[in-house]
């Protein structure tokens, strides 16, 4: 187990619930399932953030899988307030069993909530929406390992980031979903790799996003011709024309990552 797995687990004991924040464009593989024992005895929230990024129809589907499998799942944009009250709302709905028994017991306490994902999911951002921006950081509480910072609401203490869950390498595809997602270290990334695996998924995939970002019509040719077609469109050459793969592979990841590609589910 590593460092921040076991972090995690000693951060768990004193929490009410979890939400645990996934990229709703790659929802199977930011999910890490050896940490699904971790959490098997705690309230759980399953949040499919950045929706505005992926397509609808998928997150539904998704919601309805991940119900099936008896996890409670909501989808939102961190930045859509709305959906950020609904988030809270659903949070004590979560825990209404804990807080009627705390009630009859007269015991009136903030709920402690546990926000966990990997990298780059939206954690911080989620929290700071939650906080509305006015997030007061309340330090070290007993019985945890020093070191994690909650964040103070009115009625709520979320525990922000206790150590970064890892990205699990369930198959060689969620990896790669991952790395377009940001959710792996870039600096172990090979850029010009990944765009070329990037292309070549989504011109059998979604052939008409790469049609229309970046005005290919002939989806039938090799990857490579249709990377080196993105070089010339985008204006990705170097003096004597040659192409600029490495310029041109960042703005293709970059273009994704911003949801300037369109909107997906990838798994
Ligand atoms: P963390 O590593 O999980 O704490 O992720 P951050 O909160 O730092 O967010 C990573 C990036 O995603 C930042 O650039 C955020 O602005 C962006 N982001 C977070 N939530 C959303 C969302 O719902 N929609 C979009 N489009 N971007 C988001």
């Amino acid at each position: 187990m590593t460092a921040a797995v076991r972090m995690m687990e000693d951060s768990l004991k004193c929490v009410d619930g979890v939400l645990l924040i996934l990229d709703a464009r790659a929802p199977r593989a930011s999910l890490n399932p050896k940490l699904g024992k971790l959490f098997e005895n705690k309230k759980i929230l399953y949040v499919l953030n950045k929706s505005d990024l992926a397509d609808e129809e998928g997150v539904k589907r998704t919601i309805s899988e991940f119900r099936k499998e008896g996890k409670e799942t909501v989808s939102l944009s961190a930045t859509n307030k709305s959906a950020i009250d609904n988030l809270y709302n659903k949070i004590f709905v979560m825990l209404k069993e804990k807080l009627d028994r705390n009630k009859e017991k007269g015991v009136f306490k903030p709920v402690r909530i546990m926000v966990a994902g990997i990298p780059n999911t939206g954690k911080s951002t989620i929290i700071n929406a939650l906080s509305g921006g006015k997030k007061t950081v309340t330090g070290d509480k007993a019985g945890v390992t020093k070191g994690k910072q909650w964040v103070r609401l009115k009625d709520m203490d979320l525990l922000d980031t206790p150590g970064t869950m890892p990205p699990a390498f369930q198959n060689q595809t969620y990896a790669v979903h991952l790395a377009y997602l940001g959710s792996m270290n870039d600096a172990n990334i090979d850029f010009e790799d990944l765009a070329f695996e990037f292309i070549s998924e989504f011109k059998v995939r979604f052939p008409e996003l790469i049609k229309n970002k970046y005005g290919i019509e002939n989806l039938d040719a090799e990857p490579i011709d249709i990377f080196n077609e993105i070089c010339v469109k985008r204006g990705f050459l170097m003096k004597g024309g040659e192409y600029d793969y490495a310029r041109c592979s960042k703005a293709i990841i970059d273009d994704f990552r911003k949801g300037r590609t369109g909107k997906v589910v990838l798994d």
